[in-house]
């Protein structure tokens, strides 16, 4: 009988979902929803003092977002601690875990020692049971850790999903600490109790992970657990080459969403950031899903191109219908204290400008003339604004004052201005964009006008 798949993404709440952290998701969630199985939203907050339920909601928020739906959760490791206690206790009993009492002092003094006679620093084994060992007498007063009894000979070899085959030899690894002398579990320990109580078949999870891997397979194993398959996706890389932080930009997701990318273009982005299926870059949801079989996730660390994804986010920009798109401008405009709604003339509005744009913010930047009044640079006025335009600015001025207003007839006003003062259409044209616009390039003038308010033109043409 073969296992059901169940996968799971496990965030720590210390702050907003980290890019790294969605990219880990999305190839969680698209393996469990390939395989028809189940995917777990498990938070990990057993870090007390940097975990906070706005980080919680702002992961939610961000997995909301990106449409990651899951099966189950979310999860709280600080609601499990009864569970962990009662797993902890089974191990002392089966002599699978045993209770240190060394002090602080003494594990600094042993490592010292160690490091002196050039060994690597490890935990000496002074409390762990053998066979006819004699255990030193319990101090009074030192609260004992419990420490996991790692098999001391033999290897850990794991087939990873990404890096193929995985061995750590058992020398390497010290008998970690599993509850702390406070009664705390540590973090290695409920990583375990969790996916052996969630079944969790396929754990896809950043190398950052590798080193607890094996740790985390010993404990496994001494709990009689199936194991689950393991997937360690490699670091996302900023495109200096160092791991992708806030010094390269933006790196959480919900900064994506506020600066007018789409969620479509996100998990696009991201499911081609360390995985490919043939030369495929522009793919939606279902075809993701279809294709995530847990082949061809990539052994080599994917670098973050914002230029590529500028690029996705255009492509699915595009697609987007004006309603909606027009929608999403007027988010963007709000954030920036300008008043619009998603009525037709802003869907016209997008439609003239979203060939020029990879982002909703990119369009609310351009269509924020349409609302509040621009100021142009005096560079652009000098350079533009001469005086060998400005009687033509004001005859076309007074031409549109009484003028039907739709592109064809501002069109022709625009042209009998032209031959009647001998002007080519740049001069005209760059002046009008100038002074209307605030600025000197826009898409073609007749366009760009028609969709301001006869109003505002004459208003921002009076002083001409
Ligand atoms: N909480 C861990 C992290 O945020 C994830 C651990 C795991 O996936 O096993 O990196």
């Amino acid at each position: 009988m073969t296992r059901r798949i169940r996968t799971r993404i496990a965030p720590s709440p210390t702050g907003f979902l980290h890019l790294g952290t969605a990219r880990t998701a999305l190839f969680s969630w698209a393996f469990a929803r390939h395989h028809g199985g189940d995917f777990i939203l498990r938070i990990e907050d057993t870090d007390v003092a940097r975990s906070t339920q706005e980080a919680v909601d702002q992961i939610i928020a961000a997995m909301n977002w990106l449409q990651l739906d899951y099966d189950e959760g979310p999860f709280y490791q600080m609601q499990r601690l009864d569970r962990y206690r009662e797993v902890i206790a089974g191990m002392l009993a089966a002599g699978t875990a045993y209770h240190c009492y060394c002090t602080p002092a003494e594990l600094d003094a042993m490592r010292e020692a160690q490091r002196a006679r050039g060994e690597k620093p490890r935990y000496d084994g002074t409390w762990r049971p053998e066979p006819g060992k004699v255990l030193p007498a319990v101090p009074p007063d030192v609260p004992p850790v419990v420490r996991f009894r790692n098999p001391v000979d033999g290897d850990v070899t794991w087939a990873d999903m990404v890096k193929g085959p995985i061995t750590i030899s058992n020398r390497e690894l010290d008998d970690l600490i599993i509850c702390r002398p406070d009664g705390t579990p540590t973090y290695n320990f409920c990583v375990v109790v969790d996916d052996w109580d969630m079944q969790i078949s396929h754990v896809i999870r950043g190398d950052d992970h590798v080193n607890n891997t094996p740790r985390q397979i010993n404990i496994l194993r001494a709990l009689g657990a199936e194991l689950p398959q393991y997937g360690h996706v490699p670091m996302i890389l900023g495109p200096d080459g160092d791991k992708l932080s806030k010094r390269h930009g933006a790196v959480s997701v919900m900064q994506y969403e506020e600066a007018g990318f789409l969620p479509e273009a996100m998990v696009n982005y991201l499911a081609r950031l360390g995985w490919s299926h043939g030369d495929e870059e522009l793919f939606d949801r279902a075809q993701l899903v279809s294709w995530f079989d847990g082949q061809h996730m990539a052994r080599s660390a994917a670098q973050w191109d914002a230029a590529k994804l500028g690029w996705v986010n255009a492509h699915y920009l595009r697609r987007l219908d004006d309603g909606a798109l027009a929608q999403l401008v007027a988010d963007q405009l709000a954030r920036r204290g300008i008043a619009a709604t998603a009525d037709g003339r802003l869907q016209q509005m997008c439609a003239l400008f979203k060939d020029r744009c990879a982002t909703a913010a990119e369009l609310a930047d351009w269509l924020g003339m349409y609302y509040v009044p621009v100021s142009p640079t005096a560079d652009d006025l000098s350079a533009h604004v001469t005086d060998a335009v400005r009687p033509a600015l004001r005859s076309l001025r007074d031409r549109l004052a009484s003028i039907d207003w739709d592109k064809g007839t501002i069109a022709a006003a625009i042209k009998e201005a032209l031959s009647a003062h001998a002007l080519k259409m740049p001069q005209l044209a760059t002046a009008l964009r100038v002074l209307v616009c605030g600025r000197a390039q826009t898409p073609s003038i007749d366009a760009v006008l028609s969709l301001f308010t006869r109003e505002d033109v004459l208003r921002r043409l009076q002083a001409v």
